[in-house]
């Protein structure tokens, strides 16, 4: 490499909502390397990244990357004389620009007029950028006129959304990084491998636990930072409620909850205590197998701490009663008065890079506006019509599992799907590729041929984070500026110029000049980003919503003062206690669940495509307790059948006490041993989420 040549840009990691920031040095269009920065105001820029933030970019210069699009070979679209079928994608063509979005604009138009906006869906990606998720739904509600957008987030904390808006106000993380989490004295970690899904975070958490701050660690599995507890205890998978409510209960009864706290602060306390009543500690034994003691030793922890972080991630929202789940967890830190005050607070870690801004603010959900405004609010309908020129559908859309589930019945013909793998994401992915073949028309855009779209009819190549400008929005809401390093291969494109261009074929005129211009209709819009302009990022480094205007600061904590109500106080929503969609029989006696490995990330589009993390974690395996391996006659590193009543799956057997007996564990991040093809179609009726985290299983030696 010739140093002088090469060139250092400032952008944010592409992977994990921890957001990191860093320099991406580049060589014309070669991506070198990454080196942590010294920025400002930036979530944990005094730390090196982690395995992936360093070394997971050979993706961005893969052979196999998107270059042209493509447009499916039919009897609809047959390929025209003189042209041939492409070598390295059979039963599509290479088309140019004009040709694609032409195909896709009448592919779209024809159903609208055939059938109705309402047959169109769209899905959109919590990777690409605040602007790029921004103009998704504007295209979809704008352009196609249909109200059914919705985004990989349903899959992962919608509940957590669905919970934090009932008890506090906004969805969303109430804290820090760097000045709250890594600042509490005490932790509940609960449904979370942060260790392996937020290394940096969890790196700062280690470091406070070094220095004497306490952590409770309730999960089915022994995850890595259990090892760093003060506690850790074993959970049955799908019984959350009950350990939950437990704990509340144990406060109240030994008379250690914030008395003034919740006078102050809260409503419906009363409501609450008369809930969680029947959870005795022996009753919690019963149903979630912690024991008395262990319960014990974490309330007192927990009570008697001054400021508490309570943090979970995907183990606690991917149940058929996540949002359950994350009322009991809102209400335990409201009870102990660890809401608003600084080094405390209620701390979702959010999964993909952009998750909170393109999964959420953006207003990519079928129940809500940019910035979460209500979407039958005739005042805030006017406001969109004023600056669009077209009034937003004042109805609620499908979500994502309801799309599925309508495109599989005939009722969802056309699917626009920017930068998601629902053909592997979903649950119980046969079913889920049922319904894409059901498809009349699909559109996948994307940097691969991911598993999507292979049953598309149109491929749009798509840039990536490094290719493009822009903002993302991390997981402690912290808006922070993309950058573009270099340009995207072939003719690739980012999706606000595909959108525009598309948009034009609609008679949109979408006159944006930059990414810039699109996040200054956003403040206009948006009274959480007011202040979010460019230029005001750039000089700031990073800023936390809500920011109402250019002369706000933004956020850094939520509800100091109030809580998001008109009458300012939280709300205490008592939990139900839910059984799981699924449990044991005989004929499947185990229970399986999923989660991360350090070296991969998703459905593993990116991540599987870098052979350093590939050497570390090349392939799909199930864990199984050394007693529940003895008992089924399997050894460590033999193949194994996982079958469930959807599939099965051919994977390594890793026996470890990792996990607790009778309970299996699979990553979700490949394709051959696709753990979804076990997992089960069970929704929680609040958020949509589907049931991951537990599924009934039997595993058999070959
Ligand atoms: Fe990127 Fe997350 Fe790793 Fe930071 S912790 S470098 S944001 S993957």
């Amino acid at each position: 490499v010739q140093w002088s040549r090469v060139d250092k840009t400032e952008t944010t990691c592409g992977y994990c909502a921890v957001g990191c920031r860093f320099d991406v040095y580049t060589k014309d269009d070669d991506f070198l390397a990454v080196q942590p920065t010294e920025a400002e105001n930036a979530p944990a820029n005094d730390f090196s990244t982690c395995v992936k933030g360093k070394f997971g970019y050979e993706f961005v210069d893969d052979e196999a990357r998107l270059e042209k699009p493509l447009v499916r070979i039919s009897d609809e679209r047959p390929l025209p004389a003189g042209q041939k079928e492409s070598e390295e994608y059979p039963g599509f063509r290479e088309v140019s620009w004009d040709e694609a979005l032409d195909v896709v604009a009448e592919g779209f138009q024809d159903i609208r007029s055939e059938t109705g906006p309402d047959a169109l869906a769209c899905f959109a990606s919590s990777k690409g950028t605040n602007e790029e998720a921004y103009l998704v739904q504007k295209f979809a509600r704008s352009v196609l006129g249909t109200k059914n957008i919705d985004n990989c987030a349903r899959l992962c904390h919608s509940s957590t959304v669905a919970a934090l808006q009932q008890t506090v106000g906004y969805g969303a993380m109430t804290n820090r990084i760097n000045e709250d989490v890594a600042e509490a004295d005490a932790y509940l970690i609960t449904g979370s491998n942060t260790t392996e899904s937020h290394p940096v975070l969890s790196t700062r958490i280690k470091q406070n636990l070094r220095d004497g701050a306490e952590a409770y660690v309730f999960d089915p599995r022994k995850v890595e930072i259990a090892e760093h507890a003060t506690q850790y205890a074993r959970t049955r998978p799908g019984y959350d409620v009950a350990w939950l409510n437990g704990l509340t209960r144990y406060i109240i009864e030994h008379d250690l909850h914030d008395r003034s706290f919740i006078e102050e602060r809260t409503k419906n306390f009363e409501e609450l205590r008369e809930k969680v009543d029947p959870f005795t500690p022996e009753e919690v034994e019963r149903l979630a197998g912690v024991p008395p003691e262990e319960l014990e030793t974490a309330a007192r922890g927990i009570a008697e701490a001054d400021k508490v972080v309570f943090g979970w991630a995907m183990g606690m929202t991917q149940h058929a009663h996540g949002t359950q789940n994350c009322l009991a967890l809102a209400n335990l830190a409201l009870v102990t008065g660890n809401v608003g005050k600084q080094g405390a607070g209620l701390s979702p870690f959010r999964g993909q890079n952009n998750v909170q801004g393109g999964g959420g603010d953006m207003g990519t959900l079928p129940t809500s506006l940019p910035g979460y405004q209500d979407l039958t609010d005739p005042e805030v309908l006017d406001k969109f019509e004023d600056e669009w020129g077209v009034r937003p559908p004042d109805e609620e859309g499908l979500k994502v599992p309801e799309t599925f589930e309508e495109a599989g019945k005939g009722n969802i013909e056309g699917m626009y799907v920017v930068g998601e793998n629902p053909a592997l994401s979903e649950p119980d992915i046969d079913h889920a590729t049922e319904s894409l073949e059901a498809l009349d028309f699909l559109v996948v855009q994307d940097i691969f041929m991911t598993e999507t779209a292979e049953f598309a009819d149109v491929v749009l190549p798509a840039a990536t984070f490094p290719e493009k400008d822009g903002t993302f929005t991390n997981t402690e809401r912290r808006v922070q500026r993309v950058r573009k390093a270099m340009d995207a291969p072939g003719e690739a494109r980012t999706d606000m110029d595909i959108l525009c261009d598309l948009a034009g074929r609609f008679d949109h005129d979408w006159d944006y000049d930059s990414s810039s211009d699109v996040m200054d209709e956003i403040t206009r819009l948006v009274p959480i980003y007011g202040g979010m302009q460019h230029e005001r990022l750039d000089e700031k480094g990073g800023i936390q919503w809500p920011c109402w205007d250019d002369e706000h600061e933004g956020t850094d904590f939520l509800y100091e003062e109030e809580f998001n109500f008109d009458d300012g106080l939280a709300r205490f929503v008592p939990a139900d206690m839910g059984k799981p969609g699924e449990l044991p029989d005989e004929e499947f006696p185990l229970t399986m669940t999923s989660g991360r490995v350090l070296y991969h990330w998703h459905t593993g589009t990116l991540t599987r495509r870098v052979e350093g993390l590939m050497h570390h974690v090349g392939e799909s395996f199930v864990e199984l307790n050394p007693t529940t391996a003895e008992t089924l006659g399997v050894s460590d590193g033999e193949y194994v059948r996982v079958t469930s009543k959807r599939g099965d799956i051919v994977v390594k057997a890793e026996v470890t006490d990792r996990v607790g007996e009778g309970v299996v564990f699979v990553p979700m991040h490949f394709a051959a041993g696709a753990v979804n093809k076990l997992t089960q179609e069970h929704f929680d009726p609040q958020s949509g989420i589907p049931e991951y985290k537990v599924a009934s299983v039997r595993v058999d030696a070959l």
